[in-house]
């Protein structure tokens, strides 16, 4: 097995692991220790001066972290990876390695929630400037790049709206100007797109969501070369050190054996729900990337394998009226994250993008009526029942 190429499927469960190489454990073993003993004097000295590998401090690195980093690098089609203690750990490390003061970040219009407070600790205590663009053509995009522009960063879908970038129009781009292309792909997964493959530098996971899919961990993942995920272990990740703990990279390591499996149920549902809410009268938009209707579809033909499990859609009245939907739910529980078994419901306006100011969040289509949905693992019949129901009652 050692050599043979294998398929996504098959990786998710064997890649990065050698079961000779553990006591023949089926299982990857936890290594659960703070550090690692050297044999004598010399052997700590060259594992110091890099003369000989091998492990020294779980901080610098620990054997089940990097079973799940080998894993993930060969999923998301990059040389390395690097697990950090949660998605925003992987966003700040990746960010601050790549940037010094006088630089300037340009992001795609709609990131999260944190990562748009991480841009204002950048911008206010280290002189880091950011702008928003909408990246939907190479002119607007030439046109925003800046001469110090040092990090071009995406997400896509866009949340909670669903729009899309063009991930190998910016890369092109981008490449022509030397400048690295950060993709956040936490509502993907590498089941459902792999930015690398279409040119981009680095790809980031918040795999407290997808990767995980149990709803029991936080944790990160940046992927991408072997020269970039060197810098970033060597400076951000070493130094500011919020490295993932071994038994939640075990938990990873299992949720990921099913991910693939997983997803196509995530996909399968939020399909059937999407035909379902599509032509509800008491739904008013909805955004979905899978809708033929939706001015993204090519993009999402382009480099998605398929839709994945996220809805959003506004439904006719006011916050109110979204509010008292969400409390009628039974089966589907109010939650921010997503990803998980369990269908979750959450109010952007008031939860996720609360901190957006009131007129920009307008702007970025999220109304008071919105509402997004994180379609779980249930039979897609009850999530439709329980929001029939729901429906019935406003
Ligand atoms: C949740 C999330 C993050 C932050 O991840 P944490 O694991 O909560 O730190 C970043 N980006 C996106 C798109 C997310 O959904």
């Amino acid at each position: 097995m050692k050599d043979k190429k294998i398929r996504f499927e098959t990786e998710v469960i064997h890649l990065g692991y050698q079961t000779d190489e553990h006591e023949n454990s089926l299982v990857p073993p936890i290594y659960q220790t703070s550090t690692f003993t050297f044999a004598n004097a010399e052997q700590g000295e060259r594992r110091f001066s890099g003369a000989e590998e091998g492990f020294i401090y779980s901080r610098l690195g620990n054997p089940t972290v990097k079973i799940l980093e080998e894993r993930m690098a060969a999923l998301e089609k990059g040389e390395a990876a690097l697990a950090f203690a949660s998605g925003m750990a992987a966003v700040s490390s990746v960010l601050m390695a790549l940037t010094k003061t006088g630089d300037h970040i340009l992001c795609s219009k709609g990131v999260y929630g944190c990562t748009y407070g991480l841009l204002q600790i950048l911008k206010q205590k280290y002189q880091i400037n950011h702008d928003f663009s909408l990246m939907d053509s190479t002119e607007e995009l030439e046109r925003s790049i800046q001469p110090n522009t040092a990090c071009i960063y995406i997400e896509t879908p866009i949340n909670p709206t669903m729009k899309l970038v063009d991930l190998q129009m910016v890369a092109h781009i981008a490449k022509a100007k030397g400048i690295p292309v950060v993709v956040d792909n936490t509502f993907c997964s590498p089941y459902l797109q792999t930015p690398l493959s279409f040119g981009c530098d680095i790809v980031i996971h918040s795999a407290t969501k997808y990767i995980c899919g149990h709803g029991d961990v936080i944790a990160g993942l940046a992927s991408g070369s072997k020269e970039c995920m060197e810098l970033i272990s060597r400076t951000t990740q070493k130094d500011v050190g919020g490295i993932l703990s071994p038994f939640d990279a075990w938990l990873l390591l299992r949720g990921l054996k099913t991910l693939p499996v997983r997803m196509d149920r995530h996909c399968d549902n939020a399909e059937k729900l999407f035909a379902f809410l599509e032509n509800h009268p008491k739904v008013e938009a909805i955004y979905f990337p899978g809708d033929s209707q939706h001015p993204d579809y090519p993009i999402m033909k382009k480099q998605m394998n398929r839709s994945g499990g996220m809805i959003s859609f506004a439904i006719k009245g006011s916050k109110a009226t979204a509010q008292l939907f969400m409390n009628h739910l039974q089966l589907i529980k109010i939650a921010v994250s997503l990803g998980d078994a369990e269908t979750l419901i959450q109010h952007p306006a008031t939860m996720t993008h609360s901190t957006v100011p009131a007129g920009e969040r307008i702007k970025m289509g999220i109304e008071d009526n919105l509402v997004r949905l994180s379609v779980g693992l249930e039979a897609w019949e009850d999530i439709k029942e329980d929001l029939e129901q729901a429906f019935a009652k406003i």
